[in-house]
């Protein structure tokens, strides 16, 4: 049998460090998410129609970028030890991970990286991974306040407006309803962010009484102003517990851990970012014109004499 040395693939001892890398970014990013799902809700009792749920979200976001890309720097040493290809002691070595044989270098995004580089180095880094990560997230197609947990009777964290339709105050019409489940596959339960094949409901928003009570506003009358409602798809089991909420007059939070989106995967994708061979251009590019602000700002400060 010929043998085809050139086309044998097979793990390599870089790949593995690589993947994990991957596997602990992605991986932290997604716990920081469900933690500040988790405090947000139970803690600070904001939900994603609250006003704090966009910062909050935006802090979650940089948060959890510079958590992932700390852990992406630790794994790929963890492993190598762990795996006895590396001995214990050569564990914090200067200037980065590993090098020798399955070398990695520091990430640029590195946080804490071993020791490497002074602690201005360290912010900046810190700083431009938060910056990344809330950029990627919001290109994933993320919204910062849908980190929180639903309230029930709200706009909840998968709420969309490309998947809603007027709506009166009657029920979804059989053919809004067709409608309403095709956003539904597409956007999810708009409370949980489930995903299933039809059987919707085709939920207010915001609900009557909220919808009335906007439209009393004194400006909203003086300018002749009525709140609109829209249909959004809500699952059954979110549409009975909305029900019971607003029945009782009850604050009730949904929490969506397990309903994932692209945009979860931020953590990942800025590992795979920071691995991508044209990345030290673009990290060149955000020093360069960093030293320009910096120096900029200098000269200002010189020409005003408050600079001594
Ligand atoms: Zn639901």
């Amino acid at each position: 049998m010929t043998k085809y040395p050139d086309r044998e693939w097979r793990f390599s001892q870089e790949d593995w460090l690589k993947a994990s890398r991957l596997t602990a970014g992605g991986v932290t990013f997604l716990l920081t998410l469900s933690a500040s799902q988790f405090l947000q809700g139970r803690l600070l009792g904001i939900s994603a129609a609250s006003r704090a749920a966009t910062l909050a979200g935006m802090l979650s976001v940089s948060t959890g970028s510079m958590l992932a890309s700390w852990a992406a720097d630790e794994a790929p040493a963890t492993l190598s030890v762990a795996l006895g290809w590396v001995p214990e002691k050569d564990r914090r070595r200067k200037g980065g991970v590993i090098d020798k044989r399955g070398t990695i270098s520091s990430s640029t995004f590195s946080l804490l990286g071993y020791d490497a580089g002074k602690k201005k180095e360290r912010l900046l880094g810190a700083a431009r991974t938060a910056l990344v990560g809330m950029l990627l997230f919001k290109g994933l197609g993320g919204r910062f306040s849908g980190v929180a947990p639903s309230n029930v009777a709200q706009p909840g964290a998968f709420f969309n407006v490309r998947g809603t339709l007027p709506a009166g105050l009657e029920y979804a019409s059989p053919k809004q309803k067709r409608r309403l489940d095709m956003f539904g596959w597409v956007y999810g339960c708009h409370t949980c962010g489930r995903r299933q094949m039809g059987d919707y409901v085709g939920d207010h928003m915001p609900p009557r009484k909220v919808a009335v009570e906007m439209s009393r506003r004194w400006w909203r009358r003086l300018l002749g102003i009525r709140v609109k409602q829209r249909f959004t798809p809500q699952c059954r089991p979110c549409s009975s517990i909305q029900s019971a909420a607003v029945r009782s007059d009850r604050r009730i939070l949904v929490y969506h851990y397990l309903s994932l989106r692209r945009y979860h995967a931020t953590g990942a994708v800025l590992e795979v970012v920071s691995l991508l061979p044209g990345h030290g251009m673009l990290d060149g590019l955000i020093h360069q014109n960093v030293g320009r602000v910096s120096t900029w700002w200098r000269r200002k400060g010189r020409a005003e004499g408050d600079w001594q």
